[in-house]
């Protein structure tokens, strides 16, 4: 099936219209027309193959993996989905399925690498995968979620990525009453972080470079708001923190954070920068801190959080763009310019080609 898109074609040169064949579905596929795709700054990472020596672009690129549309097809096994019904597809397609990290429900650490929605080695149809900014999807029903049909799809597409990447870790690490918690950039990841730490109950303090984001900050949930530039505020708060979350896209310095967190305090990295980060051994012998990562989360956990959010009406703040806009998009990214999360209207692509 023919399916226009817009991709990369090098790591150069802007996104352009593109078109490639999607497969008919098989027995236990779904087939989704795309409504919304949200821009996650991994899509500019990969684009601009930012990540060439974990995760070399193969081109052209399709980005893309915050994907909510309406099933148009189903293969004639599939059980959970009818033509009609709302559905959602985040970063992952497959995985092997046997492995103990897929028998555990942690299909993102499939010990083969799951296949990923774009830019993955394509199982069934060989090839490379072709992600979001395209009009439709074809994907296993075991890596397709479930969508309320209340909430405003727009805002919910960002939760497939943002959301599952900071629910995860902050559920893992105890998130909760009685905890500090500190979320480091306000971007699409940190301000999803931003809500799910104050949902979850716990003392939630924002670190951001922009002091025009401290209203912002508090409105979306956070108690306090160190704008990290300033040393003599960062040092108010050393050594206190049961907790941080760095959802950082850039190079910075990540001792200031270490040194924020208390005994056995948890540092985890989902932000994920082109250079390594340097770290200076005391900052974490001393006192005994930890520093983690996490990427994104497992497929029943997915569902998981996306119920959570339908039933607190949580959904990210989104600026709906025209796929035309791109490239504006990737640039304003880089400057820290998005408010919270750019998501494609996909209904643009048919004015693209
Ligand atoms: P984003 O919307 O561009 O937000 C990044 C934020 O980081 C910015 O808004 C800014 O916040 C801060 N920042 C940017 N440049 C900075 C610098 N030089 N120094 C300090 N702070 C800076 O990006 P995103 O979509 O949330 O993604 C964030 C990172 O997470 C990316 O690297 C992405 O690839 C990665 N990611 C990882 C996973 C995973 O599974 N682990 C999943 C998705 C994304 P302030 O203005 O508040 O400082
Ligand atoms: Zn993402
Ligand atoms: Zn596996």
């Amino acid at each position: 099936m023919s399916t226009r898109a817009f991709a990369a074609h090098s790591a150069t040169t802007p996104l352009a219209p593109f078109s490639f064949a999607r497969r008919e579905p098989l027995a236990t596929d779904v087939q989704i027309e795309i409504l919304y795709c949200g821009v996650c700054h991994s899509d500019l990472h990969q684009a601009r193959n930012e990540w060439s020596e974990f995760a070399g672009t193969v081109y052209p690129c399709v980005p893309g993996h915050e994907i909510v549309g309406r099933v148009t097809k189903v293969g004639k096994d599939v059980k959970k989905f009818k033509a009609g019904d709302f559905a959602a597809v985040g970063c992952m397609v497959d995985s092997c399925r046997t492995c103990p990290s897929c028998s555990r429900g942690l299909e993102q650490y499939c010990n083969h690498f799951p296949t990923l929605t774009y830019n993955g080695q394509d199982k069934r149809s060989g090839g490379v995968t072709y992600g979001g900014y395209s009009e439709s999807i074809v994907v296993d029903e075991a890596f397709t979620l479930k969508v309320s049909d209340k909430a405003n799809l727009a805002a919910v597409a960002p939760l497939l990525c943002a959301g599952i990447t900071t629910y995860s870790p902050l559920r893992h690490w105890g998130a909760g009453p009685g905890k500090k918690v500190g979320i480091v950039g306000l971007g699409g990841l940190g301000h999803m972080g931003v809500k799910f730490a104050r949902a979850f109950g716990a003392h939630v303090v924002l670190f951001t470079t922009s002091p025009n984001k401290i209203e912002d900050g508090k409105r979306l949930g956070a108690h306090e708001v160190v704008v990290s530039k300033n040393a003599a505020d960062m040092a108010k708060h050393a050594s206190s923190f049961d907790f941080v979350l760095d959802a950082v896209s850039a190079e910075h310095d990540i001792n200031a954070y270490l040194s924020l967190l208390k005994l056995d305090g948890t540092l985890c990295l989902v932000g994920a920068p082109e250079k390594p980060l340097p770290v200076a051994a005391f900052n974490l012998l001393m006192p005994r801190r930890q520093f983690a990562g996490s990427a994104i989360g497992g497929i029943a956990e997915t569902q998981e959080m996306l119920d959570f959010c339908a039933e607190r009406g949580i959904t990210s703040d989104v600026e709906l763009i025209p796929i035309q806009k791109i490239n504006e998009a990737y640039d304003r990214l880089l400057k820290g310019d998005v408010k919270y999360r750019f998501v494609i209207d996909m209904a643009s692509l048919k004015q693209a080609a």
